[in-house]
């Protein structure tokens, strides 16, 4: 996959309609180990597909699990205890959620079954601290190394050499520096309860109290009932002797509250009187995250809810400044560090410290970006606070880095409403490496701008135009990707045009029957093909033939007229490349970058040629030549619409150019233009 480098949101204006979020990374990670744990098959609905689940997957393939997959549902065969591979590498990304888990249940089986494992990720994984969970493990008289630095993974687990695990001693965890550390025992030992039951025994104070409820939730679903001190609910936890993992035969996995939590935010900011609705978790969610809502409400959000869905509007604007302990909801708790920007007051958010061992250190990634928004921002070992830019004068356009952090990309693409806390100009939000949301939500980027209204113009439109021939059609299409944004072949649509002149034996010099076509043209295109009245006509669209016919109808006025509103159809978030003749001039003649691509006349017949007989289609360079001087003539010399650079357009000669140069070339002049 392409990496995209950057994604321009332009200002954001409003936001209404519905939204289905993709299952929880929480739920999804969880419920694949313990059905790759349990005995028999387990039917996984509504799995999250993202990198950290993958990372899973493949750690389970790798670990002899059966993985097969039917539509959306996802069947997975557990172990039932027994390691059928005994050695193995694996490679878990930056996912904290595959490797605390992980490392728990491989360090139980390895040492009561003989096995050697090794564990690694990222380089940003090896500095996020796993000595508590090793200690843990070691006191129970597993063998954990360290193959790097003490306290971090890279782990090697087992030495492949069977021992009884000691459980006599309740296990000791420290639960203040993360509650995955609970949560990867949690899971891994009921694989040591055959002689007798154990204890967990929680010191210091557990942080993220809400985790490890889903954590005991999913065990309970999987047959393993968790004892607890009714006194004292979260110092200690008890696996009862012959604690065995039974599959529920079906399990459905919840949305993700934390991404709901972006969601809450744009119907607090943006929300108009027809709501955001959210669908996929509601407020009978068993993560904890969902307690997002009730802070959303204190600062000022219209949230009503039931199962499985979420509807907000929003209430008081500006927003309301609070001060919130936000123990038990530290994801989604970045989300209320962005709606500072938009309040009356500083709000301050305490009780974090776990955001700095985060896929990032989240308090200081969060500091430096809504600073660069224009926020002031102070920020100390465990909490944030953030104060609105000084004056809608204050804000800025911000050039967000992301940190590898889903989390800080979605987070700050809500700066991108600053036109409604006053900013004048309102400022555009760049959003580095935006791809990093797959960890969580690869679609986010697509929901947000489903749900958001922008004034039209403020979508970015790059304009393209020149001869035919010049390379516009692969340059267009290669900036296009690079930059995420939607494309418009115009000549497809004239030539979509020329086919059904041809379908319809209409004569082509009939301008009123040729516009009366174009006006009802039934044209759709999909994964790379295109359909003309449901038929298949990509190839055929391609032919010189049509090329020719489509420069003799667009001479006409009304031809183009015809054509006009389609074009503009395709301006949409977060950007369009358009390529043709009058994109520039005509049909978006505000559009902030025009290139008007030229070639001169024999590299461009040259270009022709290979391309024609690459495609096994016979040619003649000098009547491609003839052809191409005759179109150009046409095309420069019609009436309306010529084919001539636009005012304003900078001039590209590719004569001399690769692919590459000329895209390079076109994205350099984008970014002196944007930022
Ligand atoms: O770009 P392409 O070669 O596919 O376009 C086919 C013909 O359609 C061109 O020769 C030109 O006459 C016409 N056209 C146009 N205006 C556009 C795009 C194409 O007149 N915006």
């Amino acid at each position: 996959m392409y990496a995209i480098p950057f994604l321009d949101i332009p200002p954001l204006r409003s936001a209404a309609g519905r939204v289905r979020l993709p299952g929880s990374k929480s739920i999804s990670n969880r419920v694949l180990l313990l059905a790759g744990l349990a005995a028999g098959t387990t039917a996984v609905h509504d799995l999250l597909d993202s990198d950290d689940t993958r990372v899973m997957l493949a750690a389970l393939e790798a670990l002899g699990c059966g993985l097969r997959r039917d539509g959306a549902v996802l069947h997975v065969t557990g172990i039932g205890g027994a390691l059928p591979v005994k050695q193995a590498r694996l490679f878990l990304g930056n996912a904290g959620t595959a490797m605390r888990p992980l490392t728990a249940a491989l360090a139980m089986l390895a040492t009561l079954q003989g096995g050697e494992f090794e564990l690694s990720g990222v380089p940003r994984m090896h500095e996020r601290p796993i000595g508590d969970l090793v200690d843990a493990l070691r006191q129970l008289g597993c063998p954990v190394q360290y193959l790097g630095n003490a306290g971090y993974p890279p782990l090697r687990v087992g030495h492949g050499r069977a021992a009884p695990v000691s459980t006599h001693e309740p296990v000791r965890v420290r639960g203040d520096v993360s509650s995955q550390f609970l949560t990867a025992l949690l899971l891994a030992l009921p694989l040591a309860t055959a002689d007798r039951a154990i204890t967990i025994a929680v010191e210091g104070e557990l942080i993220s109290k809400p985790y490890i409820d889903i954590t005991l939730n999913l065990l309970a679903r999987f047959g393993i009932v968790v004892e607890r001190d009714p006194a004292d609910p979260w110092a200690s936890f008890t696996l009862p002797r012959g604690s065995q993992y039974r599959s529920p035969g079906a399990i459905h996995v919840e949305a993700d509250a934390s991404s709901a939590s972006y969601f809450v935010a744009l119907g607090a900011l943006a929300g108009t009187e027809a709501p955001v609705r959210i669908e996929g978790v509601g407020l009978d969610s068993i993560q904890g995250d969902i307690r997002f809502v009730d802070a959303a409400r204190a600062m000022g959000a219209r949230v009503e809810g039931g199962a499985g869905w979420l509807e907000v509007r929003r209430g008081a604007w500006p927003l309301k400044a609070i001060t919130l302990d936000c123990n038990h909801i530290p994801d989604a708790a970045m989300t209320l560090a962005v709606m500072g920007l938009y309040a009356d007051g500083t709000t301050r958010l305490t009780n974090i410290a776990s955001w700095r061992v985060k896929e990032t250190d989240r308090i200081a990634a969060m500091a430096a970006e809504l600073r660069k928004m224009g926020g002031t921002v102070v920020e100390g070992p465990d909490f944030i606070e953030v104060t609105p830019p000084a004056s809608p004068a204050h804000w800025r356009a911000g050039v967000i880095h992301t940190y590898d952090d889903h989390r800080m990309a979605m987070c700050l693409s809500l700066a991108a409403f600053n036109a409604l806390a006053g900013a004048t100009p309102p400022r555009p939000v760049r959003i580095l490496d935006p791809q990093c949301v797959a960890k969580t939500f690869p679609d986010y980027f697509e929901a947000l701008f489903g749900l958001a209204t922008v004034a039209e113009a403020d979508i970015p439109v790059i304009a393209i135009d020149g001869p035919t021939a010049s390379g516009k059609g692969t340059l267009a299409s290669e900036v296009a990707r690079r930059l995420g944004y939607a494309l418009l072949d115009s000549g497809a649509l004239y030539r979509a045009t020329a086919l059904a002149v041809q379908q319809a034996g209409v004569d082509p010099s009939d301008a009123a029957a040729v516009a009366f076509l174009a006006a009802r043209l039934d044209l759709r295109f999909d994964a790379g093909r295109a359909f003309l009245a449901g038929q298949d006509v990509t190839d055929a669209l391609r032919l010189e033939e049509t090329g020719s016919l489509a420069s003799r109808i667009s001479v006409h006025s009304a031809v183009r007229h015809a054509l006009h509103g389609l074009q503009l159809d395709f301006r949409r978030l977060p950007g369009l490349v358009a390529d043709g003749r009058d994109m520039g001039t005509v049909v978006f003649p505000g559009a902030p970058l025009k290139v008007f691509l030229t070639a001169s006349v024999e590299t461009r017949a040259t270009r022709r040629h290979n391309q024609l007989i690459s495609r096994g289609i016979p040619a003649n360079i000098d009547s491609l030549l003839a052809d191409l001087r005759a179109r150009d003539e046409r095309d420069q010399n019609r009436a309306v619409a010529p084919l001539k650079p636009a005012e304003d357009a900078v001039l590209l000669d590719n004569s001399g150019m690769s692919i590459d140069e000329g895209v390079e070339a076109v994205l350099e002049a984008w970014n002196k233009r944007r930022m």
